[in-house]
């Protein structure tokens, strides 16, 4: 399991995150909503540790992560953003191909080979040799969430992977992180989406002022909110 314990991040002396404590068992997926600027993006950052933080754990199978070294991390944790953050000059098999053949340092054909199935699995075997601006909002998501399950990641951190995409593109990428949830990835997911929330997550984060104010099944959080600062924030986005 994916484990934060008293996790603490702060911008200089500004404690943006506070004591968050959460544990996300295999398999499962924790969405995260709150408000703008509650802490949220800077809480996923702190799990892989683009953002160190500046007390707590994070703890991956039991173990602290803390000592790892981030670049190893990052290979262990697969994230995506809001913008794609694609290499513009690269194929979209060539952009899900790098890391396992630079970083982890597979034969080229075979991370080309393994980029082809990942591609495939989210859809975009027809499309492997375009490149970023020659695919849609929704096909460039859908490389980057292949791009970090090229890495065999443990966990799959997602923030706000549909915000940037025109209405009609955002209900295939949140199909496609709602198999990966079948299928067992273990996921702590950014979003605005609360119809997602409530389908998808087995737990949902309630996150204002850098704290976990609640927290529980989406049965809990949405129809039954306990806190009023949960109650005047579901009145204001439902
Ligand atoms: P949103 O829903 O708008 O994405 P969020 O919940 O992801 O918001 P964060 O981006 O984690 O919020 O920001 C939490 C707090 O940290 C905010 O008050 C923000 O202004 C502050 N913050 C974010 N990035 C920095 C930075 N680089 N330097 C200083 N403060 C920052
Ligand atoms: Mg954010």
């Amino acid at each position: 399991s994916l484990e934060l314990q008293d996790l603490t991040l702060a911008y200089g002396d500004v404690e943006v995150v506070r004591n968050v404590s959460l544990t996300v068992a295999p398999g499962t997926t924790t969405c995260v909503i709150g408000p703008s600027g509650s802490g949220k993006s800077t809480l996923l950052r702190g799990i892989n540790r683009l953002h160190e933080p500046k007390s707590g754990d994070v703890c991956l199978a039991g173990r602290s992560v803390l000592n790892d070294k981030p670049d190893d991390l990052r290979l262990r944790i697969g994230m995506v953003f809001q913008h794609f953050n694609l290499f513009p000059d690269h194929t979209a098999l060539e952009n899900v191909a790098l890391a396992p053949w630079r970083v982890k340092g597979q034969s080229k054909s075979a991370a080309h080979g393994l980029a082809e199935d990942r591609l495939r699995e989210v859809g975009l075997g027809e499309r492997m040799d375009h490149r970023p601006r020659d695919l849609s909002g929704g096909q460039q998501q859908r490389v980057a969430i292949a791009r970090a399950l090229a890495m065999h990641p443990e966990v799959m951190l997602f923030d706000e992977a549909t915000s940037s995409l025109d209405p009609e593109l955002v209900k295939g990428v949140l199909r496609l992180m709602a198999e990966l949830c079948e299928r067992g990835m273990t996921m702590v997911v950014v979003t605005h989406e609360m119809g997602f929330a409530r389908k998808v997550a087995d737990q949902v984060v309630f996150m204002d002022e850098g704290e976990v104010v609640e927290a529980g099944t989406p049965e809990q959080i949405f129809d039954d909110p306990q806190s009023d600062r949960l109650q005047t924030f579901l009145s204001e986005v439902l």
